[in-house]
Parts: structure tokens; C-alpha cells; sequence
């Protein structure tokens, strides 16, 4: 028989693909660069799954009945609005697919999380970036950029890389702007280390206005990056479409686990949160005193914009032990880690003096 090559969709073979951040090449290189939880999972959570290691030749279930009634208790939320998946990529994916495909357009700053125009892309979707202003989400020029064939919004409060934040009346005033039949996704993988009260928790934002949908995961605050466990809340109708476009059992059985656990944990790990978010006080301090611009980060992260010094700078920091992530030419994004790692970051760059040349 002929060899041949199976048919694939014509666009997928130009898509472009997700870069993660490397892995430290060494022990002795702190890891600075994915916004991860530097703290390792609490025993409870480790006996959580440790208990459900002797059953993985059994399918988890299928629906997180459990986890999704204990995330709806916690956050006053229907369970029939919760729906969990492969990390809150996962969601993100579904939600496109469940939104929109071919001729359609999906909506986000930039720059903003760098999945945005790589599962857009995926989709069939085409993404339209709106330029961040002094570092923040123009909302306005954002409603403007509505057009009939968008279908989608990513806002992402806090933002990813810059930390910026987005106030209540501003966000609302947005949402309300934009036409019901654009669905509204307010991404807050970063919620839990947000400490001004003035940035409204999208789940406030979401109950009121059916076209507007949140995404969370555990990854972050709840440390369990590894394990692929986030969650929509929408209401039914993009419920109901977004498990109809996951795939089927996407959410482990170890992850269902350690994130009910974790849940359980909850005055731990928002003391750990709690320390984070000083340490992020102390580092932008400490960067600001030293003459570096650095914008207010409600995030695990702070964002330093500097040009083309981009990857100079990020290659003096990982020659000298310290791993953080460029963005091309504009600027590096640096993780709040352990107190004794920022204190590394800072001795690191308080040796610069300035930015390398
Ligand atoms: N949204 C934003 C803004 C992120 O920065 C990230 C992770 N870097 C995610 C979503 C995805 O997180 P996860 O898939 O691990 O839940």
C-alpha cells in the first residue's frame, strides 16, 4: 500500500506552540520564572493522595461531584455553575472550543498570558490583542475593539506577566459595556494574593451578569501546579457547554484528591499566601529603592520593563543563580519565592547596580 500522510486540519501545522519555562538546570539555581508556590504540598495533602494511590487502576469520577460540592460551599456558588478541568488551561481550552471557531474573534491585552493566542489560535479562532496602557488593561479601547464576530474576552485580573491589577467600578463598568452575547472570561489564576480591596473578586462580578464566567486553579496559591486541577464558574447555559467540550475523566483522581484536601487546609496555606504576598511588599521595595521601576503587583510575581536589556538581564540571573522569565524584548517577570531565595533575587540584582550591558 502507499505510504501517505493523514489529512490534518490545514492550520495546525503553522500553529504556534506554548514555550513553558525550563526547568532549573541545578539544585543550586532558584527557580524563579513560572510563578509557582515555593512551598512544598502539606502532609495532608500528601496523605490525601497517598490514600488514593492504592486505587488508580480504577477511572476517577468522571464529574468531581465531591470536589464541586465542597469549591460550591466555599465560594457560595451553585454547584451546577462549577466546573472543574485539566488545570485552568484546561478550562481556557474548552471554553474556546465551546465559544468559538473558524471567523470568529477572541479578545485579550497584551501583553497578557501568553496561552491566550496559542489556544485562540487552536481553536480556529483569531486573536485580537489590545495593547496594555502604562502596563494595565485598556478597558476602554478593549469594549471599543467588540466587533460582531467576537466571541470571547479574556480579562486576566491580576495580569500576567505586569502583576497590574483592575479596580471594581472600572471592570464593571467594562463588563457592562460589552454586549451579552460576548462571553466575558476573568481569568484569576492569581486571585488568592490579591490584598487591595479595591480589586473585586470576579465571583461578585459573575452573579449578576450571565455573560460573564471566572477561572481559578489550584496551582498557584493552593501550590498543586503539577497535579492539572482548576475550575470555571459560569453560569448554565456556558456550564452546561463547557462539559460538553472537556474530555471526558480530564481531572485525576489524584488531583480531585489533593485539591478537596487542600480546601481542607485552607488557614494553612492562606498563611502561606499571607507570606508571599509580604515578601512581594518587600521585594518591590527593595527593587524600587534600588532604582528599578517596578508596577504594583497583586500577583506571586513582580514585572521589571526593560527593553532590549530583556535577556542580557535574564542571562546575568541565571548565570548567577537566580532563574526569572523574559518576554522577548520587553521585560522579565520574576516569581515571589521563599524569603531566602528573594533575598538571593535581590543580592543578585542589588550586584548590578544597574542593568547589565
Ligand atoms: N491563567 C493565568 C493568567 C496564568 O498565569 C496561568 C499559569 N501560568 C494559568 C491561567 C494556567 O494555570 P493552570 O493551567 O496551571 O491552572
Amino acid at each position: 500500500m502507499a505510504a501517505s500522510v493523514p489529512r490534518l486540519r490545514a492550520d495546525v501545522s503553522g500553529l504556534p506552540r506554548y514555550v513553558p519555562g525550563r526547568a532549573a538546570p541545578s539544585d543550586l539555581v532558584d527557580k524563579l520564572s513560572s510563578n509557582e508556590n515555593p512551598f512544598p504540598p502539606l502532609p495532608s495533602v500528601v496523605a490525601a493522595m497517598c490514600a488514593e494511590l492504592g486505587r488508580v487502576n480504577r477511572y476517577p469520577d468522571a464529574t468531581s461531584r465531591e470536589l464541586v460540592e465542597e469549591l460550591s460551599a466555599v465560594l457560595a456558588v451553585p454547584p451546577e455553575h462549577l466546573v472543574p478541568g485539566t488545570g485552568s488551561l484546561g478550562v481556557a481550552g474548552d471554553l474556546l472550543r465551546a465559544a468559538a471557531g473558524e471567523g470568529d474573534e477572541v479578545l485579550f491585552a497584551w501583553r497578557s498570558f501568553e496561552a491566550y493566542p496559542l489556544l485562540t489560535w487552536a481553536s480556529g479562532a483569531t486573536p485580537v490583542r489590545i495593547p496594555l496602557r502604562d502596563e494595565r488593561h485598556d478597558l476602554e479601547a478593549m469594549a471599543d475593539a467588540v466587533t460582531d464576530r467576537t466571541r470571547l474576552i479574556f480579562v486576566c485580573n491580576p495580569n500576567n506577566p505586569t502583576g497590574t491589577a483592575m479596580h471594581r467600578g472600572e471592570l464593571a463598568r467594562f463588563l457592562d459595556r460589552v454586549p451579552g452575547h460576548v462571553l466575558v472570561v476573568l481569568d484569576e489564576a492569581y486571585r488568592e494574593f490579591v490584598d487591595d480591596t479595591g480589586v473585586p473578586d470576579g465571583i461578585a462580578l459573575y452573579r449578576d451578569r450571565p455573560h460573564v464566567a471566572v477561572l481559578r486553579t489550584f496551582s498557584k496559591a493552593y501550590g498543586l501546579a503539577r497535579l492539572r486541577v482548576g475550575y470555571a464558574v459560569a453560569h448554565p447555559p456556558v456550564a452546561a457547554a463547557l462539559r460538553a467540550c472537556a474530555v471526558p475523566f480530564g481531572v485525576s483522581g489524584l488531583a480531585q484528591a489533593a485539591a478537596r484536601a487542600s480546601l481542607h487546609a485552607g488557614p494553612e496555606l492562606h498563611e502561606r499566601v499571607r507570606t508571599l504576598v509580604a515578601e512581594r511588599a518587600r521585594v518591590t521595595r527593595a527593587l524600587r529603592a534600588a532604582g528599578w521601576s517596578v508596577p504594583e503587583s497583586q500577583a506571586n510575581f513582580v514585572w521589571l520593563r526593560l527593553g532590549s536589556h530583556t535577556s542580557t538581564f535574564a542571562d546575568a540571573c541565571e548565570a548567577a543563580g537566580v532563574m526569572v522569565r523574559p518576554f522577548g524584548d520587553e521585560g522579565v517577570r520574576i516569581t515571589i519565592g521563599t524569603p531566602e531565595e528573594n533575598d538571593h533575587l535581590l543580592k543578585i540584582v542589588g550586584g548590578f547596580g544597574r542593568v547589565p550591558e
